[in-house]
């Protein structure tokens, strides 16, 4: 698949509405039938003049509250052993969450490059919010609001040196 950067996180954080973002496919590809990788969603994007594919995660739990730990660890898993880069989207709005920590705590074994992205920053107030994913301990946090972009050019620009 070549550059390849997977969208993880915990359900209703955005990943799906990033993935759109970025691919601008209202309807991604459906590469997995089975397991764990049910409704991976896969696409393509452009930054820069760089081509990268993006596999948007999760896809089982969708309309679904009743999420386990474990089937996001398993997730998040198959991310880093199958991508390049991995996009840790997390949700300003409700803040840090024991699903979150679960998906962080993974990631921090992981030697592929990490990029925190708070998302749901809709407006500037919420910028100040964002300070909180640094406890992390995953590096910078990226400010963006996967619904109206902003944010977005930053977060590709820097993502794309890594590619
Ligand atoms: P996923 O479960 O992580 O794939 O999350 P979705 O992309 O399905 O989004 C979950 C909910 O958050 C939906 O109602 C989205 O419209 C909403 N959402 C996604 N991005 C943003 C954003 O930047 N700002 C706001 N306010 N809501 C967002
Ligand atoms: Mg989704």
């Amino acid at each position: 698949m070549g550059n390849l950067v997977a969208i993880v996180g915990r359900p209703n954080v955005g990943k799906s509405t990033l993935f759109n973002r970025l691919t601008k496919t209202r309807r991604a590809i459906v590469q997995e039938t089975s397991g764990v990788t049910r409704d991976r969603h896969y696409g393509k994007s452009v930054w820069g003049g760089k081509e990268f594919s993006v596999v948007d995660t999760g896809g089982f739990v969708k309309g679904s509250d009743d999420v386990f730990e474990d089937e996001i660890r398993k997730q998040v898993v198959i991310a880093i052993e199958e991508c390049n880069i991995v996009i840790f989207v997390v949700d300003v709005e409700t803040g840090i969450t024991d699903l979150d920590e679960a998906v962080a705590n993974v990631l921090r074994q992981s030697k592929k490059p990490v990029f925190v992205v708070s998302n749901k920053v809709d407006n500037n107030e919420r910028e100040v919010d964002s300070y909180e994913f640094y406890n992390f301990g995953l590096g910078d946090v990226y400010s963006i609001s996967a619904i109206n972009g902003s944010g977005t050019g930053e977060l590709l620009d820097d993502l794309i040196k890594e590619l």
